[in-house]
């Protein structure tokens, strides 16, 4: 048997995730090559997104990515464990569960924010640089304000009521941006006045955003100041102290709330390792082109702990460098396991930068194009879903769009709070069932129609049998008969006479009487205004004329293709027995979203057929509603979907092509 070759991930953020899947991919079908993947974390956090979760716009479940939905059944183990040392000579890296021998290792484990040695700044700042970051930063404005406002001295109130954000770098702007808006909503829940509370940005540099150019630069510092944010320019903390930030020029701000965000170095366990770092790199791990160590060439620096200079600039730490280093590593380690001469070399390739502002303001210089507001925004979600989409396919995009847009807060997306208000189970009921029952009467009534009596042939050509929708099946005789001459026009005030009379009888027979006295009724029901429109122009015609182009198409393409194959009775027995099985699912609320899915379906095949009315459309906007897990309420999917959900987690087809709902049950 040849060798087993061992790759080791230590660290499953951008740059580990990255080169875990293209490495999986790659070694998918290659039994001699393991590859285990290890996290101090049970899942890879969405970093961008921190400043969400800190300024309570999402919960924190939308930074988190399940490692098990990223690697699902794929050939790539992925383990918990936090490394506390790694030996190169030795190849194995140890970890406090347990010690992990390795033939390559790709080191990944991310960065920490830098203090520069400024007195007290560690002790007394908060920080944005992981998911504990976040949620003690969360939790601490949040106690803040409930402590405020029972608070009576007006010094001690003022300063908790006091929030600085040290840095205006992306991370820094992101952050404030969420905490002008989540004071917002702090001080309506707390009946606190927003003029008592202060929001200010502290920065060493002259302006705000210096990745930015200079106009976006303006517009984020106009948004902000409009928002209630004091920027202080040109502003050097020079010290810390309980309670206390302390500038060059002397100023002091008083504030239960300093978040430090002003720079950034590798992670102090990768400045731990004995591995040559950087020369000015703050930690960061010194490699070649090749994102080799130099001292060791099976051990690979990805993202934020790999030190490269490129045309005399170091790469900077963002997620486009993770993921184009992990490339270059992964790629690497391909070529030395299958022994390839083709090395392959770094070469940046960056699309800019998205700053949000907030959930409803953001500026953006990416891909070429400068973009502000409702633009940079949309140009962020969808880079994210974009991201997303690779790693853990569309379930975790549909994850996104429901904490980013469906279940999002005091209104606090770009697009408003137009999509979240949520329709409870209970009010679509009588509908759900409504709808259930009018597809078994359909399917009793086509049964009463003589469907199985062979012999004698389909009584019905319309979707909808007499007892159900009269209207429809005079309509499209009418239509018919007419187009057989010719005459739609004239065809076209008999039949909405027939609709008409319908209507105002509303029961089987009348509307079968009025239909053998159709010519007469016709003349004295129908005016000659109602004529002149119908000459003009019938909307629907389009779409619902059984003879029009779509539906001959349609018929002539597919309907025919089946008949070839299967006979017409048989044809006509599936149509009632989905008909019965749609009606009986819903109204038992019984797999309502593939009964509803169905129902849509059905709908759309008497559409094209040309056996559809357009006042039969309310079945399509009724099962949309039912796809809401309107089964839920008060019917079996209650307790047959958290069933199903995890036989169906569990499959390998769900975990493979990521195709679960929630999260993966193995
Ligand atoms: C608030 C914020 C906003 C940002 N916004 C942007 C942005 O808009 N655009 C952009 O391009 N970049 C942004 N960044 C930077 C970007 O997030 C980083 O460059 C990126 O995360 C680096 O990826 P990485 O794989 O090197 O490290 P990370 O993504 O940080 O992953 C490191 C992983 O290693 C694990 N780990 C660490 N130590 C160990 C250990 N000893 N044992 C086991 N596991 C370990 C961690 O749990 C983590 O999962 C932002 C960063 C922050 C903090």
């Amino acid at each position: 048997m040849a060798d087993i070759q061992k790759i080791l991930i230590l660290g499953g953020g951008y740059g580990g995730v990255w080169a875990g899947k293209i490495l999986e991919k790659h070694f998918r079908k290659n039994p001699n090559v393991q590859i285990t993947i290890v996290d101090k974390k049970p899942f890879h956090t969405l970093m961008t997104e921190l400043h969400e979760v800190a300024g309570w716009r999402t919960e924190p479940e939308s930074v988190q990515v399940s490692f098990k939905k990223i690697f699902g059944a794929k050939r790539i183990d992925v383990v918990l464990d936090e490394i506390q040392t790694v030996d190169f000579k030795a190849k194995h890296a140890v970890g406090k569960a347990r010690t992990y021998d390795f033939d390559y290792i790709v080191v990944g484990a991310g960065a920490e924010p830098e203090y520069f040695n400024i007195p007290g700044v560690k002790e007394n700042s908060f920080s944005l640089w992981s998911f504990d970051d976040a949620m003690k930063l969360r939790h601490h404005v949040e106690d803040i304000f409930s402590r405020a406002a029972e608070e009576l001295d007006p010094i001690v109130r003022k300063r908790m009521l006091t929030f600085v954000v040290a840095g205006a770098g992306f991370t820094g702007i992101e952050l404030i941006g969420e905490l002008l808006e989540y004071r917002d909503t702090m001080c309506r829940k707390h009946f606190i006045s927003r003029d008592e509370t202060r929001v200010i940005n502290i920065e060493a540099l002259p302006s705000i955003l210096p990745i930015l150019e200079e106009p976006l630069r303006v517009k984020a510092e106009r948004y902000l100041q409009k928002s209630g944010c004091e920027i202080m320019l040109n502003a050097s903390i020079t010290g810390a102290e309980s309670g206390k930030v302390l500038l060059k020029d002397g100023t002091v701000v008083e504030t239960e709330t300093f978040v430090w965000t002003c720079g950034v170095k590798g992670s102090s366990f990768a400045a731990g390792l004995e591995l040559t770092k950087g020369e000015r790199g703050r930690g960061r791990l010194q490699v070649d082109a090749e994102m080799k160590s130099v001292d060791y060439p099976y051990a690979y620096i990805v993202g934020d702990n790999s030190f490269f200079l490129e045309n005399g600039k170091p790469v900077p730490q963002i997620v486009e460098g993770a993921h184009q280093t992990a490339e270059v590593a992964a790629k690497n380690i391909i070529a030395s396991i299958e022994g390839a001469s083709d090395r392959h070399a770094f070469k940046s390739d960056f699309h800019g930068f998205m700053v949000s502002i907030g959930g409803r303001y953001g500026v953006a210089n990416a891909g070429g194009m400068k973009t502000q507001g409702f633009m940079a925004m949309a140009m962020k979600h969808l880079i994210n879903m974009y991201y997303l989409f690779n790693i853990a396919g569309i379930n975790q995009v549909w994850e996104y769009v429901k904490h980013e847009f469906l279940d999002i807060q005091n209104r606090r997306s770009f697009i408003g709070g137009f999509a979240t208000w949520k329709v409870r189970g209970y009010w679509p009921l009588l509908l759900r069932m409504w709808l259930g029952l009018v597809w078994v009467m359909e399917g009793v009534n086509k049964i009463g129609e003589g469907w199985f009596a062979w012999d004698a042939g389909s009584k019905s050509g319309w979707m909808f049998s007499p007892g159900v929708q009269q209207a429809g099946i005079k309509a499209a005789e009418a239509v018919s008969a007419a187009s057989a001459t010719g005459d739609w026009a004239a065809a076209a005030p008999d039949a909405a006479a027939t609709v008409a009379t319908t209507a105002v009888a509303g029961a089987a027979e009348a509307v079968s009487a009025a239909s053998d006295a159709a010519g007469t009724a016709a003349a004295t029901v129908v005016d000659t205004t109602t004529r002149a429109f119908a000459k003009v122009w019938d909307l629907t015609k389009p779409i619902f004329d059984p003879n029009g182009g779509i539906s001959t198409w349609f018929r002539k393409t597919f309907m025919d293709g089946i008949f070839a194959y299967l006979p017409y009775q048989g044809f006509q027995t599936m149509i009632v027995v989905m008909e019965l099985a749609i009606g009986l699912a819903l109204f038992g609320g019984f797999f309502t979203w593939w009964a509803a899915v169905a129902s849509i379906g059905m709908c759309l095949v008497f559409t094209l057929s040309g056996m559809f009315a357009w006042d039969q459309l309310w079945f399509v906007f009724a099962a949309i509603l039912m796809l809401g897990g309107a089964g839920r309420s008060f019917g079996m999917d209650y307790w047959s979907v958290p069933f199903f959900k995890r036989w169906w987690n569990g499959t390998k087809f769900a975990r493979k092509w990521h195709f679960y709902a929630d999260d993966p049950t193995k």
